[in-house]
């Protein structure tokens, strides 16, 4: 009984640092990108890069779920089928192919990310100075031109990513990224993922799309 009780009390405070620890790194992401005041061509309701390839960190995907998880059914439920309709989907591409194909996210509700607050560095740091260039490239992906993204944000984001990075490898964590659908599939069916991250294993085991890039 009473090692019941501490064991759930242990699990109680891993879950809360997880949680902690993603609103922690997003708010230190989101600092580190307002040192870089630029006139953006961001706006709301623009979501091209809303249906662009997105790698995630397990921390990120924890934060999503847990933000999915406080949803209306429906609201969950939708989520939960557009993911699925977006693994089948990529399951028979390459990523290049994935990367060369428009595939809306799942998080994505009428031009707006349903998931701003807790929304992925991968999101955070892309900044456009020229919409031009991101409608252009949307429409076309196979066209030479390059989406004109703020270097300073990108260069800030980079800098902090690369010390959060550390500090989590250091402390023994997976800082694998993984595609983001099957990911966050896999993080609202398996609670085992928690238990694989918490304890430095690959975090994600049905994903197999992954990069240590940062
Ligand atoms: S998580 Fe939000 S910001 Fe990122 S791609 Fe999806 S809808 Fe867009």
């Amino acid at each position: 009984m009473g090692q019941a009780k501490q064991r759930g009390t242990f699990e109680q405070r891993k879950a809360q640092s997880q949680t902690s620890l993603a609103s922690a790194l997003l708010s230190g992401m989101d600092a580190a990108l307002a040192s870089a005041p630029e006139k953006l061509a961001c706006a709301q309701g623009c979501s091209y890069c809303c249906h662009y390839h997105v790698y995630v960190y397990p921390h990120e995907v924890f934060a999503l779920a847990d933000y999915i998880r406080t949803l209306a059914e429906d609201a969950q439920g939708q989520i939960r089928r557009a993911l699925l309709a977006n693994v089948e989907r990529i399951e028979s591409m390459s990523v290049d192919e994935h990367i060369a194909t428009n595939i809306a996210c799942a998080l994505l509700q009428n031009g707006l990310c349903s998931a701003y607050s807790v929304r992925p560095s991968a999101c955070r740091q892309h900044h456009s100075l020229d919409g031009v260039s991101c409608k252009v490239t949307f429409y076309d992906t196979a066209s030479p031109m390059q989406n004109i993204i703020s270097a300073q944000r990108m260069a800030n984001s980079a800098r902090y990513i690369l010390q959060m990075t550390r500090k989590l490898r250091a402390s023994g964590y997976d800082i694998t990224r993984y595609e983001m659908n099957r990911a966050l599939l896999e993080a609202l069916s398996d609670p085992g993922c928690r238990d694989r991250w918490n304890q430095g294993q690959k975090t994600f085991i049905t994903v197999v799309d992954t990069t240590t890039e940062i």
